[in-house]
């Protein structure tokens, strides 16, 4: 039997042994990013100032309005720097608000969903996939719902619902028909003060700590892009890393979409003078 003494100086070489062991663990926490996060930039497209979204930094997913007067140059731009495009389809709303070219209604049929979506996918054909503008109405309906999501699993396109209304069926209609489709979880701008962007962005943080990801959208306001610009690089502190939308789906279904293939350097030139135009 050890006496106390004896004990005491034993348990103090362990613990000096291991002191270098337990420095490091100190020192040096686990400092990958364990949590993931994509920001989708919606409703590209309209204004010129939209080409400000493409400085924003990291891994940011645009989702382009089709058939608008700079929709395709920006998204071409956003597909050569390698980000994620999906094309923002207009969806009947329940307010019935003027939805723009390339929009999907309960007026339509089958062949008519397909045709307008084919339309929209030949401006910006390397689309990974489509999330929907508006919306609160037609995407109650399964049966319209359901047509989108043929068209989508036909050219191996993913979903992204938007969910302007908890009564949403695109998801249902999603997996029934076998599209890889998630749900935003958090919209960033719906107000455009300091306090409530940075609140907004602080829910993020958390739902992503909560669930291992999340999925936010935001607009391309001069507000939240500025705000943007400040607390994307704080999201590391957080053990969060900013990642494109399609890294938050199962790899297996995502059809990959070769960069910038369109391009050459008249469309290149065409887009730079229309992106440096203030
Ligand atoms: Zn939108």
């Amino acid at each position: 039997m050890l006496n106390t003494s004896a004990k005491c100086l034993f348990n103090l070489s362990i613990l000096k042994s291991l002191l270098p062991l337990i420095l490091i663990l100190l020192c040096f926490p686990s400092n990958a990013a364990t949590y993931r996060v994509a920001i989708v930039i919606d409703d590209m497209g309209y204004r010129h100032t939209d080409k400000q979204a493409l400085s924003l930094p990291g891994d940011i997913t645009y989702a382009v309005l089709p058939h608008t007067t700079y929709g395709k140059i920006l998204a071409e731009q956003a597909n050569k720097e390698n980000h994620d495009v999906l094309l923002h389809i207009p969806m009947e709303s329940e307010n019935k608000k003027e939805l723009g070219p390339g929009a999907l209604t309960s007026e339509m049929n089958r062949q008519a969903v397909s045709n307008s979506l084919t339309a929209s996918l030949a401006e910006i054909p390397f689309a990974i996939g489509i999330n929907n503008h508006m919306g609160s109405y037609l995407t109650q309906l399964y049966q319209p719902m359901t047509w989108t999501m043929d068209f989508l699993k036909k050219h191996n396109l993913l979903f992204l619902d938007s969910k302007t209304t908890a009564k949403s069926k695109a998801e249902q209609a999603a997996i029934d028909v076998g599209v890889p489709v998630q749900r935003r979880h958090i919209f960033l701008d719906n107000q455009l003060t300091e306090s409530y962007l940075r609140q907004q962005f602080s829910q993020l943080v958390s739902f992503a700590q909560q669930h291992e990801s999340a999925i936010a959208i935001a607009h391309p306001h001069p507000e939240t892009i500025a705000m943007l610009t400040k607390l994307i690089p704080t999201l590391q502190s957080h053990n969060i890393k900013l990642v494109p939308l399609s890294s938050l789906y199962p790899q297996t279904t995502i059809a990959h979409k070769a960069p910038a293939l369109s391009h050459n350097k008249v469309t290149d030139v065409a887009a730079n003078k229309a992106l440096a135009v203030n």
